[in-house]
């Protein structure tokens, strides 16, 4: 048994269990029917198109999830499994083919690549209407301009955890500790737009456990595991737990020290079974929302015709 369910069943604390593999399954299930009326409406499929480049073990167990999922909702998984030692001409000219193919809704190339190849290149080629993990520069401007547009999944899923246990946002305090591209960033424009004041920490932050104490909301996206104990939380605040960690003897941990953290927080999200499980969904999300739009553009370009 996990960590998590552990705790879980042997607590006597108070906090709330935020239950991602519930929401997840109800997302999933949404994605689902949206995807059979696309088909009834269109005959078309949605297709999601994932690179793996390498053999990391512990990319190609995501891959193998992701592909499970769009099997699930329905989605056409489209593998393109290269060499650790792919160039990046080869790798560009994969995702320039991938990009003028109608056939394929979303595009998404499993991170972190070999030594050697240009990450940002990489997300800067795929176009910005397939790119379901929201990487590339337009999509994070748009979020910032408060624009539509592909929103990053892990970021998003956590939104959908916070809406559907009616955690207030409106003028609340939350605090993201983390700032990368891929999710302390894109999740502070996220709580800002829903009128959260917030507060982004890093590793030069002075002070954190007094700043992370002022939370009504904190999320840790930091990638240490269990680094956010008690003494990091007000009483009764929301924790969001993004950090996925393996310990030594191979067990899955948060950046927040969930047993600590269970007897003063509000509500918690679990390790596993919190946003892992809703980054997933919220790709399969914006994997059909891809195909929609673009759907919708061709649409539009034949009747301009
Ligand atoms: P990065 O390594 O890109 O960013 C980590 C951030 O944490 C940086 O901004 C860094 O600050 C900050 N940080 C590091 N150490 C400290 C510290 N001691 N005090 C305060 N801030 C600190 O990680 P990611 O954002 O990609 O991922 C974060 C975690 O989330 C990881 O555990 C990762 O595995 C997990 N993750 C989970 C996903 C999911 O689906 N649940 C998806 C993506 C990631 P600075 O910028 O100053 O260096």
């Amino acid at each position: 048994m996990s960590k998590a369910n552990t705790a879980n069943t042997a607590r006597a604390a108070t906090a709330q269990i935020i239950d991602g593999r519930m929401i997840a399954a109800l997302v999933k299930s949404d994605v689902r029917l949206l995807i059979e009326r696309f088909k009834l409406e269109t005959g078309a499929s949605p297709s999601l198109a994932m690179v793996l480049v390498g053999d990391d073990p512990a990319s190609q167990s995501y891959v193998r999830m992701k592909e499970r999922d769009c099997e699930q909702v329905g989605i056409i998984a489209r593998d393109y499994r290269l060499p650790a030692d792919t160039s990046q001409e080869h790798l560009n000219a994969l995702i320039d083919e991938l990009n003028a193919d109608a056939g394929v809704s979303g595009i998404l190339v499993q991170m972190p690549l070999p030594a050697g190849l240009d990450e940002e290149a990489v997300v800067e080629r795929i176009d910005p209407a397939k790119d379901v993990d929201g990487f590339h520069p337009t999509n994070l401007g748009r979020l910032l301009r408060g624009q539509p547009g592909m929103r990053p999944c892990t970021p998003a899923g956590v939104m959908v955890l916070l809406d559907q246990y009616g955690i207030e946002l409106e003028g609340k305090h939350a605090v993201v500790v983390g700032r990368s591209n891929i999710v302390g960033k894109p999740q502070a424009f996220l709580l800002l737009e829903r009128n959260a004041t917030v507060t982004i920490c890093h590793s030069r932050t002075r002070d954190l456990p007094a700043v992370c104490r002022q939370a009504d909301v904190l999320v840790a996206a930091v990638g240490r595991p269990q680094m956010i104990d008690a003494s990091y939380i007000k009483p009764g605040a929301t924790v969001i737990d993004v950090g996925i960690n393996r310990t030594e003897d191979g067990t899955l941990v948060g950046d927040v020290d969930f047993e600590s953290a269970l007897s003063v927080a509000g509500a918690i999200t679990p390790v596993p079974g919190g946003v892992g499980v809703m980054t997933r969904a919220c790709l399969m999300r914006n994997t059909i929302d891809a195909c929609v739009a673009q759907e919708a553009a061709r649409k539009s370009a034949r009747l301009m015709k």
